[in-house]
C-alpha cells in the first residue's frame, strides 16, 4: 500500500480520536501513514492535491459527509484512491457504497486496498459534489433541517419542515437543458442526484440510482398539496416503486443546464451555493473509492424507475 494520509475531523458526529489512534495502529501498521487532524480553517481539497503530489497514495477521510466531499474533491482525476470511515451525523456517501458502519470493518476494508469503485463527480464551476444538487422545496427543507431537531426526530424533521416549506415554494417553470436537449417542465423540485440517498438514508430513490455508472440522473416533483408531498415521502421511506404523473426521471450523460423564470436558490451536496441558472457536469469515474460494492453497469438503454 502506498503511503496513506489519513484526514481525521476530530469534531465529527462519531470521531473519537482517542479509539480512532489504536485502530489506526492495528490495521495500517503495514503501511506507512500519517494523520492530519481538520481544524476546519483549511482549504482541504487543495490540501489533498498537495499531499497527492507528495506522493501519497491512498487518503482515508475520517469524518462525515462534509470531510469526505472535501477529500474526494483533491482526488478528481488522480490514480490515488479514497477510503471512508464513517464518522459524521450523516454518512450518506459510505452508506451508499456499502461501506461498512463499524471501525475496525471499515479499516480492514481499506488496509486490504479494494474492490475500487469509480465514483463519479458532479462539478458546478470550480466545485465538486457526490451526492446532489437541488432547487426548490428540498432547499428550504435544508435551510432549516436543524441537526438537533434531526437527532431528535430523524426522518420526521425532514417531514415537519417539508410541511412549513410546501406553503412558501411555489411550482416553477424550469428549463433543463440535459445533453443539449430542452425540457420545460413545472415543477416544485429539480433533484440532479448521484447517489440514491436523499438527506438521509431512510429516504432512497430506487436501486437504479448508482454512484459510478457514469450518469447522474434528475428527478423532478410537482407537489401542490400536502397529500402530494407526503404521498412521495412515504414512497421514498417505503422505497416503493411507483410512476406518478407529477414525478419525471431523466439521465444525464454529460451535463444539464438549469434555469427558472426567476432566480432561484441552489444547494451543493448540502451548501447553498448560489442561485440558477446552474450548470451541472458529470465527471465520470472521477475518484477511486474503495468500497465494498462494486459499480454494476446498467445498459445504457435502461431508464430509470420513477423512484
Ligand atoms: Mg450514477
Amino acid at each position: 500500500m502506498a503511503d496513506v494520509l489519513v484526514i481525521l475531523n476530530p469534531v465529527a458526529g462519531n470521531a473519537r480520536p482517542e479509539r480512532v489512534y489504536p485502530a489506526l495502529t492495528r490495521h495500517l501498521a503495514r503501511a506507512s501513514y500519517e494523520v492530519y487532524e481538520t481544524t476546519g480553517e483549511e482549504d482541504l481539497p487543495t490540501l489533498v492535491r498537495e499531499r497527492r503530489a507528495q506522493g501519497f497514495g491512498t487518503f482515508v477521510a475520517i469524518g462525515g459527509d462534509g470531510t469526505v466531499r472535501a477529500v474526494a474533491a483533491g482526488l478528481v482525476g488522480s490514480q490515488a484512491c479514497l477510503g471512508i470511515v464513517p464518522a459524521g451525523t450523516s454518512n450518506l456517501l459510505a452508506h451508499d457504497a456499502g461501506i461498512p458502519e463499524r471501525l475496525d470493518a471499515a479499516l480492514a476494508l481499506i488496509a486490504g486496498g479494494g474492490p475500487i469503485m469509480r465514483l463519479d463527480a458532479m462539478q458546478i464551476g470550480e466545485t465538486f459534489a457526490f451526492l446532489n444538487v437541488s432547487l426548490g422545496l428540498s432547499v428550504g427543507v435544508l435551510r432549516d433541517a436543524d441537526p438537533q431537531r434531526k437527532r431528535k426526530l430523524g426522518r420526521l424533521a425532514y417531514l415537519w419542515s417539508g410541511i412549513k416549506n410546501l406553503a412558501a415554494v411555489g411550482v416553477q417553470t424550469a428549463h433543463l437543458s440535459i445533453d443539449g436537449v430542452r425540457h420545460d417542465l413545472r415543477a416544485t423540485e429539480v433533484l440532479v442526484t448521484n447517489c440514491p440517498s436523499l438527506g438521509a438514508p431512510e429516504l432512497s430513490l430506487s436501486g437504479e440510482v448508482r454512484m459510478g455508472d457514469g450518469r447522474i440522473e434528475i428527478v423532478t416533483f410537482r407537489t401542490r398539496h400536502l397529500v402530494d408531498y407526503l404521498s412521495i415521502l412515504l414512497d421514498l421511506a417505503l422505497r416503493r416503486p411507483r410512476q406518478r404523473r407529477n414525478v419525471r426521471t431523466f439521465d444525464v450523460f454529460s451535463h444539464v443546464i438549469i434555469e427558472t423564470d426567476a432566480p432561484t436558490q441552489v444547494q451543493v451536496d448540502g451548501d447553498l451555493i448560489g442561485a440558477t441558472p446552474v450548470t451541472v457536469r458529470v465527471v465520470p469515474g472521477a475518484v477511486r473509492l474503495i468500497a465494498p460494492r462494486a459499480a454494476r453497469r446498467r445498459p445504457l438503454t435502461g431508464r430509470p424507475e420513477a423512484f
